[in-house]
């Protein structure tokens, strides 16, 4: 495949930027790819493995003569990096980021951005459980998708070259407004991460009265909660703090239904949880039939998450 951009710049070097690193030099997307994160320590072992070309020590540097500028920093520190950058962008460049949540970023970020740059938002919809440069892999973004949130003035041929390098690392893509895709990720995502972090508590309270038992007869689901209540704390306090709205809006759904069912269970209704059991078994056929699980209980598997 031939080049889609000649210089990118990967702001971060973990999960998901290092992936992005490594799918891009496997399908040969980029000329050539920069790197900067916080740390000299994360930046060495982005060298060692090969997630981009070289590293510099900073923000401002990575990004210069870059055509692509990818921000893949925790939510929380998008503006921050937005406002360094903000005067070495080459005009003409496109920025793009992979943050979990797109109002607040958009809004974060867009301030710094100079004229002549287009600012395409984004959200692969692939991850793990882990984070840092060790945790990237080439093939994370294959078949899953990625959504783009072009902003006010971004040009069609900005939009289209990033959907190709997406496509490119085996992507597919699709475009949102922030709004929506602030709510659908806090259905998909970022309540579920919620409640299974509580749960998770629940069980870490209990265990205290059980001992190990929670530990050593740990059922499936609850592993497979413990699993998700793994995720990096960095990233998920900034998706609580920065989609407030809509997962609010979710949490209090979720409390009515919940609600619901425990009435169900005091009174008996066993008719009630066998329809509702059905419903939601059939969310579940629905998501193998789309490729986007599959029916093996593979709780070591890799690309479940966003
Ligand atoms: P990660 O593995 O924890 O990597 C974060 C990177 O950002 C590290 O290189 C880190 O540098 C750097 N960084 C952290 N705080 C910084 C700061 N204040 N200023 C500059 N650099 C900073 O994270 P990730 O999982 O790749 O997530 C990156 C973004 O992708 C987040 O916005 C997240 O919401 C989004 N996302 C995550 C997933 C997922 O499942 N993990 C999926 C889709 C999208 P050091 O290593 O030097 O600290």
């Amino acid at each position: 495949m031939s080049a889609v951009y000649d210089r990118v710049a990967l702001i971060g070097l973990g999960l998901i930027a290092g992936s992005m690193g490594l799918a891009m030099r496997q399908h040969g997307l980029a000329g050539e790819i920069v790197g900067t994160a916080r740390s000299a320590e994360t930046r060495d072992v982005a060298v060692g493995l090969g997630l981009c070309d070289r590293v510099t020590e900073t923000a401002a540097e990575a990004v210069k003569d870059a055509d692509l500028v990818v921000l893949a920093v925790p939510v929380g520190a998008m503006e921050d990096v937005a406002r360094e950058i903000g005067p070495y962008l080459k005009p003409g460049a496109t920025v793009t980021d992979v943050g979990s949540v797109k109002k607040h970023v958009i809004d974060a970020v867009s301030p710094y951005l100079p004229e002549g740059v287009d600012f395409v938002a984004g959200h692969p919809l692939a991850g793990t459980e882990h984070s840092g440069p060790h945790a990237g892999f080439a093939t994370l973004f294959v078949n899953r998708w990625c959504l783009l949130i072009p902003t006010e003035g971004a040009r069609p041929e900005a939009v289209a070259r990033l959907r190709a390098l997406w496509e490119g690392m085996g992507a597919k893509v699709d475009e949102m407004d922030p709004e929506h895709h602030d709510l659908v990720l806090a259905v998909t995502s970022h309540a579920p991460h919620l409640i299974a972090y509580t749960m998770v508590g629940v069980a870490d309270d209990l265990r205290r009265v059980t001992d190990t038992e929670v530990i050593n007869y740990s059922a499936a689901g609850f592993r497979d909660f413990t699993r998700i209540a793994a995720s990096d704390p960095t990233m998920w306090r900034d998706v609580f703090l920065t989609n407030k709205d809509a997962t609010l809006e979710i949490l209090g759904r979720f409390t009515e239904e919940l609600f619901a069912l425990q009435r169900a269970i005091r009174t008996g209704d066993g008719q009630q949880l066998f329809d509702y059991f059905t419903r939601t078994r059939a969310i579940r056929r629905g998501i193998i039939e789309a490729g986007q699980d599959t029916e093996a209980p593979d709780f070591g598997r890799g690309t479940t998450r966003e």
